[in-house]
């Protein structure tokens, strides 16, 4: 293809070159004449070609695209490679959009596509089926118009998808959903959905082992270990030969129940993940009655601290689960710190939590071990632990009961020189009350 400038150029010079030889062989009028008339006609020929144009555009169709000729030759080569072009993207585009849909039809697991108002653009057959969608009626509503549990309405207001939640079906009986929303693009969002009752079942069927087995070893505990005890109040029923092994039975005896009623506890918070009975809890009361407890199981061995707490201040929950969960924190304490240091128990309110702190001078832990603490059974020193009658599964139930309160737990520590262990709770639990309001409680 021609440069039309020049082609332009040479059609200028061609016809002023014409009307020169016009002029040499008539006169000047008629080669300025026969110019006019070349101009006009160059100026209707354009014309022609920019209604075709305008006509084409009207129907861009490849096939009827006019050829042209001149420079408009050109023009519309131009326009048709480029539109050639465009076709043969598009084309790319809308098969690999139709392959994905195909292979996101395909996923075992539901996919909705939610826009920036929460309104569906596009779902796939699962999330039809698990969810009551139908893409042909429901595109373009608000996605919490046709998934209605409260729990999912919160999930989606509160802008924090980092974990995904379950719900009980509202369509088939017995079967449970996760559902995770995942943010991208300009503000849309994927909303993923999987069917987890076998899971689910699973998991129920292993807590129920758990529980009914400790269950039923709780009752011949009792009476091997009642009749251990009673053996050694016995003048002269056991010998003095085999005394030591008679405490030696009567220790692992009472390891054994302590483990037993820890994993019976366990097993009772997982199967009520419903809110405990909650009350209001004095908080000046239950820290006091810790540094009391604290005190009594170090034997006053340790310096315990407890720094004052503001009068008035109340929490909401579960008095015996919180007083177990904190109580394990400051037992712990006690048992990993060595006789004569230190622990605080202290009382913090910090941005929009309540925290709880026990920080002791103790053995600490190491970093690598931290994370796993909360796991059941996962002791940093399995000697120590046992020797101090520990059963593996305080962290565990602490960590279970602060997330019945929407709380977590927070370690830090040090190899050798101590850890803080922190209950936080939200403030949305704290509760201030006038002194005289607190005097005048039965
Ligand atoms: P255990 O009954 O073994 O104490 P826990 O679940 O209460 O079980 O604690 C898990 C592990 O965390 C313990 O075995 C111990 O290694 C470590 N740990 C807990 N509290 C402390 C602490 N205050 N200082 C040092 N280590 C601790």
């Amino acid at each position: 293809m021609q440069d039309i400038r020049w082609k332009a150029l040479w059609l200028g010079l061609a016809t002023v070159f014409i009307c020169l030889i016009i002029w040499a062989a008539t006169d000047a009028m008629t080669a300025l004449a026969v110019f006019a008339a070349a101009i006009l006609l160059y100026l209707i020929s354009h014309l022609f070609w920019l209604h075709k144009l305008l006509q084409w555009f009207k129907k861009p169709d490849l096939n009827s695209m006019p050829i042209g000729a001149g420079i408009w030759e050109d023009v519309f080569a131009a326009i048709y490679y480029e539109k050639r072009r465009h076709s043969r993207s598009q084309a790319q585009i809308s098969s690999a959009l139709d392959r994905f849909r195909h292979a996101a039809s395909a996923l075992p697991d539901g996919v909705v596509l939610l826009n920036g108002n929460d309104q569906i653009e596009w779902c796939n057959p699962t999330a039809e089926h698990q969810l009551g969608l139908s893409m042909k009626q429901d595109a373009g509503q608000p996605i919490s118009y046709l998934v209605r549990p409260v729990d999912f309405i919160q999930y989606l207001h509160r802008q924090d998808y980092s974990e995904p939640i379950k719900l009980k079906s509202w369509r088939n009986a017995g079967a449970t959903l996760e559902i995770q929303l995942v943010p991208f693009g300009a503000n849309q969002k994927l909303l993923l959905s999987r069917d987890i009752s076998q899971v689910e079942k699973l998991e129920t069927m292993r807590r129920d082992f758990i529980a009914n087995v400790s269950h039923e070893m709780r009752t011949p505990l009792t009476v091997v270990g009642g009749f251990i005890e009673t053996l050694m109040d016995m003048e002269g029923a056991v010998p003095e030969s085999t005394r030591s092994y008679f405490s030696m039975m009567q220790e692992q005896t009472n390891r054994m129940r302590r483990l037993i009623e820890d994993l019976l506890t366990l097993s009772q918070l997982e199967n009520s993940p419903e809110a405990p009975q909650e009350s209001e809890i004095d908080l000046s009361a239950l820290l006091n009655m810790l540094l009391h407890e604290g005190n009594s199981l170090s034997q006053n061995q340790h310096h315990i601290t407890l720094d004052p707490v503001e009068p008035g201040l109340f929490i909401k929950g579960a008095p015996e689960e919180l007083h177990s969960a904190l109580g394990n924190l400051v037992s712990n304490a006690v048992r990993y710190t060595p006789k004569g240091e230190s622990i605080s128990l202290k009382l913090l309110l910090r941005g929009t939590n309540v925290i709880f702190s026990v920080c002791d001078t103790g053995i600490g832990i190491e970093q690598q071990h931290i994370d796993r603490l909360t796991e059941r059974f996962y002791r940093v020193d399995r000697s120590r632990s046992r020797e101090t009658g520990g059963t593996g599964l305080g962290l565990s139930i602490v960590k279970h009961i602060l997330t019945r309160h929407q709380g977590h737990l927070e370690i830090e520590s040090e190899a050798g020189k101590g850890s803080i262990f922190s209950a936080v709770l939200p403030q949305s639990r704290l509760i201030r009350k006038t002194v005289a309001s607190v005097d005048s409680l039965p």
